[in-house]
């Protein structure tokens, strides 16, 4: 299926899929694997020192989001955080409501276990977006019952980038709790994709926050829940007692130590590295629009209300998979945005709620600008495309 071709440059513009891990990471984890190997349970010291290592980067992820060490979990990425907040609300018996409040736009790491817990009997309230990908606090506020357990909007979205308000949904949430006078229902947000965006869970008035390493130039296989105290959740694993009886199993000790230190770092560059991201990313635009005036920005336009790096857009006319197996041929790396595979031609649901057609969604490519993107890079990026127009025209 790839197509292995000479081309005289690469140019990775795919980082919301996956990043490099940074050089600062890699030699933090290191001693981990090699010397300091031993059970964070053991009773002798050197399972004591592993122990501190994973207590020293608890403290730091828990510091960033404002928490204490013991509401952070961590897991084996994203997609078990997800999984683990929501399974671990619905499967708690101590709660006994059969709604739960989600978008139209989620990733399929919240969509799926949502869709399956459907077919247990739950009630699933999906939020429609704008044209934007914009969900309206408001209407997350009507849909809120008696019986909702469990209120779960991504924070920012993977495919175009949509910042949604958290803090606001958070607000009425919290609201609607008070008014009940009720511990229920949870906020839960998917915060794969906000490593540079603000991440105070008090002011974001979320009990459940979820992240992956692997999107902030940490190691794959590692993530993290953040859980507010006095929100019982039912294990996804059982075994040992590791992770306060919350994930059983050996700590991924290199990779929590991974996970702390690159989202260190990538809080000490988000503002630098978001201005660089949307000056290159206004700069991509504006270069578009002269060379192919026909194509359109999927979601906001670029500023606070959209990550800095995303950027989605509709090429009438053109076949969004093939485009992209034209640009790799040019050595140019994107994505259609969608968790897909080569093997089926999925249409991304979040376009489509978005109010695109199946064929305009279809048409659409996301490139993701990152730490190692560079204004030659947008360039090569543009005269790929032209030569790919020329080629497909034709
Ligand atoms: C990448 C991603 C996930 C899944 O994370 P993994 O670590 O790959 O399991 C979930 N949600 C969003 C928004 C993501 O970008």
């Amino acid at each position: 299926m790839r197509h292995k071709k000479k081309h005289t440059r690469l140019v990775y513009a795919d980082y919301a899929a996956a990043t490099p891990v940074d050089k600062a990471v890699l030699k933090a984890m290191v001693p981990y694997f090699l010397d300091i190997f031993a059970n964070p349970s053991a009773i002798y010291s050197s399972g004591l020192t592993t122990q501190e290592a994973v207590n020293d980067s608890r403290r730091v992820v828990a510091d960033i989001l404002h928490a204490l060490p013991q509401h952070i979990v961590f897991t084996s990425g994203g997609t078990e955080s997800n999984n683990l907040a929501i399974y671990g609300v619905a499967h708690n018996e101590v709660h006994h409501g059969k709604h739960i409040i989600t978008s139209a736009i989620e990733h399929h790491a919240v969509i799926l276990p949502l869709e399956d817990l459907k077919k247990q009997g739950w009630e699933i309230t999906y939020i429609p977006v704008d044209r934007y990908g914009f969900v309206n606090p408001q209407e997350v506020r009507r849909a809120l019952r008696r019986d909702t357990v469990l209120v779960s909007i991504m924070y920012a979205n993977n495919e175009v980038g949509t910042i949604q308000s958290i803090a606001e949904i958070g607000r009425e949430i919290l609201k609607f709790r008070n008014q009940h006078a009720s511990a229920l229902p949870y906020f839960h947000t998917d915060a794969c994709q906000a490593a540079y965006l603000d991440l105070d869970v008090e002011k974001l008035h979320v009990d459940l926050l979820s992240m992956s390493a692997s999107k902030f130039y940490g190691p794959k296989g590692i993530g993290m829940l953040y859980v507010r105290k006095g929100v019982r959740l039912k294990p996804l694993l059982y075994g040992g007692n590791q992770e306060l009886q919350r994930r059983a199993g050996t700590e991924n000790v290199p990779g929590i130590v991974g996970f702390a230190t690159a989202l260190k770092t990538a809080r000490k560059r988000a503002q630098k590295e978001t201005k660089r991201l949307e000056e290159l990313s206004h700069y991509f635009l504006k270069r578009l629009q002269v060379e192919f005036p026909l194509v359109q920005l999927n979601g906001p336009v670029v500023g606070i209300n959209r990550l800095p790096g995303v950027i989605n857009v509709f090429f009438p006319g053109f076949e969004g998979e093939q485009l992209l197996l034209y640009l790799d041929r040019n050595g140019v790396m994107s994505s259609t945005g969608s968790a897909c595979n080569l093997q089926t031609v999925d249409t991304s649901h979040v376009l489509t709620h978005m109010g695109l057609s199946n064929e305009q969604a279809r048409s659409s490519v996301r490139f993701s600008f990152g730490l190692f993107t560079q204004k030659k890079d947008v360039d090569y990026i543009i005269s790929s495309l032209k030569k790919v127009f020329l080629l497909l025209k034709s």
